[in-house]
């Protein structure tokens, strides 16, 4: 039997904004419990919310960066339930007019290029956090920080097929939302959250299976490993006959398995109604062509712009485009430069690397990228070998110092200076008589020894290069 799957995704993201959604409170994360709140987020009665104008642009410049259409007139409803971390007992949300809908995404599945549609994107606030004491400590503890920062919520339509194609769904979404700076996107610390609808049915049906929804999924893998898992779970089900039952899961990363939470034999009435605390959102065609006019390059195109530009392959060009700061972090060390492959590599090596070992964003890092262009200056025009400069780099990192500064006091300058070469070759030549004759009797291997040689006598200080060549015009004189 032939089965077909098919995931949609739901995708929260916080905005980055400096205030809440609907009060003047900061939108921080990491902030001291309770510090940011006010009556409006703790909602006290009578307490008036304001919508922060800048939610609005940031929603619009999502909506656009998503390829939707945005909506000139759109309201905002309460979507009323009781939670300990919902003190109005509603959040706002939109429900039947949200501000965009009808985009899509392009992925890129094994160089081949699929939509996924997107059926919405709208405004919400988030509800505070619990906190839950672990085994003897039996307490839960609440932070309304969290409670009114503005979420947009992204909804895909049922396009993706297989657990791979939605983790490069939701790469993309980090990815472009990242670009636009409409939100760190980051997992981790939660402003980047993902729940993942998933059913399996025949190909030739054309009704949908059932689905389970799946939540908790924190990390890019945790996506893929968790949609893998119910991908089988679903077809060993239909396998053996059986029927599935409508489920809200939850995944567990350490036992890699989705465990059920609640059985959904109905969908829940949040009886939404219009926010009557708050005016309609009325936008004019002007301001958004503004909004789109401010947004920047985007990174499909950017990395076309880099392969073109720069020489590059799409594979560099892709990793250089993950995120805006990397992107900018290249084109400031790559522009002008007259070795933009070799800047590429170096990005895509060892800068990547430090940052990953060192949890770090590469706007924190300690030297400018004028140094790394410097740096592979110096290789290029031979006065550094390469094993040099991994050393020189690893100091710049530390040190923040300058490659030619670095170059000195570590004294790994390359000997390249003639005299000091040509009195090199003489010795190597004099004291390796042996390999000089089986070089001329036709063992041409022998000029690598001789090289090795020259190398270790200059203690790693020679270029190769140089020398190989000087060497082999000696021999064949
Ligand atoms: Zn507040």
């Amino acid at each position: 039997m032939n089965y077909e799957t098919v995931i949609g995704l739901e995708v929260h993201v916080e905005l980055s904004t400096q205030s809440k959604a609907f009060c003047g409170c900061k939108n921080e994360f990491g902030a001291e419990v309770n510090t940011n709140c006010c009556p409006v987020c703790l909602g006290y009665p009578g307490a008036l919310p304001v919508l922060n104008e800048k939610v609005v642009e940031y929603a619009i410049k999502a909506g656009l960066a998503l390829n939707c259409e945005i909506s000139l007139y759109s309201k905002t409803d309460r979507k009323n339930y009781f939670y300990p971390d919902l003190p109005k007992a509603y959040q706002i949300s939109q429900y039947d007019i949200p501000i965009c809908k009808n985009g899509f995404i392009e992925i890129n599945v094994d160089g081949k290029i699929r939509n996924i549609g997107i059926t919405r994107i709208h405004i919400e606030e988030d509800a505070g956090k619990l906190i839950h004491g672990t085994g003897e400590e039996d307490y839960s503890l609440i932070d309304f920080n969290r409670a009114g920062v503005p979420l947009i919520e992204i909804v895909s339509e049922p396009d993706i097929k297989s657990p791979k194609e939605a983790r490069l769904y939701l790469e993309k979404i980090k990815n472009l939302l990242e670009f636009i700076g409409v939100s760190d996107c980051k997992m981790q610390e939660g402003s980047l959250r993902c729940d993942a609808n998933i059913s399996v049915k025949l190909i030739d049906d054309i009704k949908f299976g059932v689905k389970s929804e799946i939540k908790n999924m924190n990390s890019m893998k945790a996506l893929e490993k968790a949609l893998e898992y119910e991908e089988i779970r679903h077809k060993g089900i239909l396998y053996k006959g059986e029927k599935i039952i409508p489920e809200t899961r939850r995944w567990d990363d350490d036992e890699s398995v989705t465990i059920s939470m609640r059985a959904k034999d109905k969908t829940y009435d949040y009886r939404c109604f219009p926010e009557s605390d708050l005016v309609p959102i009325v936008l004019n065609k002007e301001m958004i062509l503004e909004i789109k006019k401010s947004l920047p390059e985007l990174p499909d195109k950017k990395k076309i712009r880099f392969m073109k530009e720069y020489g590059l392959p799409e594979y560099d060009a892709s990793v250089l485009t993950l995120t805006k700061d990397i992107s900018v972090f290249f084109e400031k060390c790559a522009k002008g430069h007259r070795n933009p492959k070799a800047i590429s590599n170096w990005v895509m090596g060892e800068v990547l690397r430090v940052l990953k070992e060192n949890e770090m964003e590469i706007s924190e890092i300690s030297f400018p990228p004028e140094y790394l262009s410097e740096l592979v200056n110096l290789i290029d025009d031979g006065r550094l070998s390469s094993s040099g400069a991994k050393e020189v780099f690893e100091e710049m990192y530390k040190t923040g110092k300058e490659p030619k500064v670095l170059l000195k006091e570590l004294g790994l300058q390359q000997i390249s200076d003639k005299d000091a070469m040509e009195e090199l070759v003489v010795k190597i030549y004099e004291q390796n008589q042996k390999s000089v004759e089986d070089y001329r009797n036709g063992k041409t291997n022998a000029l690598a020894y001789l090289v090795g040689q020259a190398m270790k006598a200059s203690k790693g200080k020679a270029n190769p290069q140089i020398i190989s060549a000087m060497l082999k015009e000696k021999l064949e004189a």
